[in-house]
């Protein structure tokens, strides 16, 4: 497929940004190869719901083969890239080297600790499907060893679940984990004593939602609160064994189950590929998103620290879809000896879903709740869902829930998944 007089473009990860930028691609007049370590383009806003028995892993999946099967100039390879050599132009992988001419950095990001060990250990990230099917199991398990527990003080931790991290994906995450017992778990457990169950937001500042206006923050708190979750201010997490959750001012609630959902950093990558580095080990792309010193390179969406307005952009999939776009341009441009376009991101606006019902969402200048701005989330969610299989199956799922107050996905499964060598 390569051949030696077109100039060959690699793309390292086929998430938002790296599947867009391929797919902008597919009229240049150059070979590309997409790199991912894995086989499947994942849709990682709805993990949670895979977490919390919502959907499916397989629907928020998608083979890179199947969606750029028609694209003939391209090339995927399934292997993990190690890191890259400027000097030469090649990109190190397990799989071996693979030269480049233009290169584009779209690994994306993973979960920030913090360098609190003890957390990394003992709770729960969501960044990946293993995250969210570890995450899923532990929940269950919980609620299944909690109704053989005679001890109140340890049936209740069993069944204190703490969320960290009081942005989309904390809200989101404490919302459908309490529909997930409130409405259906109870069914399931007769002896399932609610008042027992907590679930307990953390926030390490004063608000939930910090990108939203702050009556849209306030509804997302009161909603969350008629849902029984407990949200808790100025709450920074010091600790966790995995039995009891420490925080500032030793503090301690005893809790099995942690969810992390407080900090992102660009994928580890980034700090081995030897380029400079901004905020949260992300890649210093100058206007045109490229590497200053090296502007055959390109890095998009997470891995990127491109500021605006005097901020580097937040690590969302927007950022990562507009700065595909002008990626790939701006390979084309150079191509072609034409200019390149600079990097203006328009912010599209934001949306959380709280739960049944319940969505804040605000777009330039309006704000909405309530049931429009949840229709409103579950369309832009489904829409931006890639295959029409997936879309198909996260509707009816999503259909099904809200008539029948039922999840279909509550099965503990070993993880099966052994990791790959590549
Ligand atoms: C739980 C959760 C909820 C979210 N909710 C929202 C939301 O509601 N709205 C929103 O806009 N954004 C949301 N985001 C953020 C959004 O998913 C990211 O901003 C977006 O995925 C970034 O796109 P990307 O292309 O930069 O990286 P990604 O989509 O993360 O893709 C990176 C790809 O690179 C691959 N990769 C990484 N390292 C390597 C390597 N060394 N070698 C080979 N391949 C590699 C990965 O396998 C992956 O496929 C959420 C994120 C999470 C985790």
């Amino acid at each position: 497929m390569e051949s030696k007089t077109r100039p060959h473009v690699v793309i390292i990860g086929a998430g938002f940004g790296g599947l867009n930028a391929a797919q902008e691609l597919h009229a240049a007049e150059a070979d590309v190869t997409l790199i991912d370590k894995r086989n499947y383009h994942l849709f990682q806003p709805l993990l949670y719901q895979v977490a919390t028995a919502g959907v499916q892993p397989g629907d928020i999946a998608y083979p890179v083969r199947t969606i750029l099967r028609k694209q003939k100039n391209l090339d995927f390879r399934m292997t993990r890239a190690t890191g890259v050599d400027v000097d030469k132009r090649l990109v190190l992988t397990r799989a071996g080297d693979i030269p480049y001419d233009y290169l584009i950095v779209a690994v994306g990001g993973s979960t920030n600790f913090f360098g609190l060990d003890s957390v990394a250990a003992n709770g729960f990230g969501l960044k990946d499907i293993e995250d969210a099917v570890g995450l899923r199991n532990q929940i269950l398990s919980m609620v299944e060893r909690a109704m053989q527990e005679p001890d109140p003080d340890l049936r209740r931790a069993m069944l204190t679940f703490v969320v960290v991290g009081g942005g989309p994906t904390g809200v989101e995450s404490a919302g459908a984990l309490s529909e997930l017992v409130r409405l259906v778990l109870v069914k399931d457990y007769p002896r399932l004593n609610i008042k027992e169950v907590r679930i307990i937001l953390l926030e390490a500042s004063a608000h939930l939602l910090a990108a939203m206006p702050e009556r849209l923050q306030d509804i997302t708190y009161h909603t969350l609160l008629a849902k029984m979750v407990e949200v808790r201010f100025c709450a920074t997490v010091t600790d966790f064994d995995g039995e009891k959750v420490t925080l500032r001012g030793d503090e301690v609630i005893p809790a099995r189950t942690l969810i992390w959902a407080a900090g992102v950093q660009a994928a580890s990558f980034a700090a081995t590929s030897g380029l400079a580095l901004g905020s949260m080990r992300r890649i210093i792309v100058n206007q045109f998103l490229q590497v200053p010193e090296h502007p055959e390179i390109f890095v998009i969406g997470d891995a990127a620290h491109f500021e605006q307005d005097g901020r580097p952009l937040p690590m969302i999939a927007p950022v990562a879809n507009q700065g595909a776009v002008i990626a790939a341009q701006n390979i084309r441009n150079i191509l072609q000896g034409q200019p390149l376009r600079p990097f203006l991101y328009k912010d599209p606006g934001i949306l959380a879903t709280i739960g049944r019902n319940a969505a804040v969402a605000k777009m330039g200048n309006m704000e909405f709740q309530g049931f429009f701005a949840w229709i409103l989330w579950l369309g832009i969610h489904v829409l931006r869902l890639v295959g029409f299989r997936n879309r198909l199956m996260v509707l009816l799922n999503w259909a099904w829930e809200y008539f029948f107050y039922e999840r279909g996905v509550r099965a503990i499964m070993p993880n099966i998944e052994k990791q790959i060598k590549s």
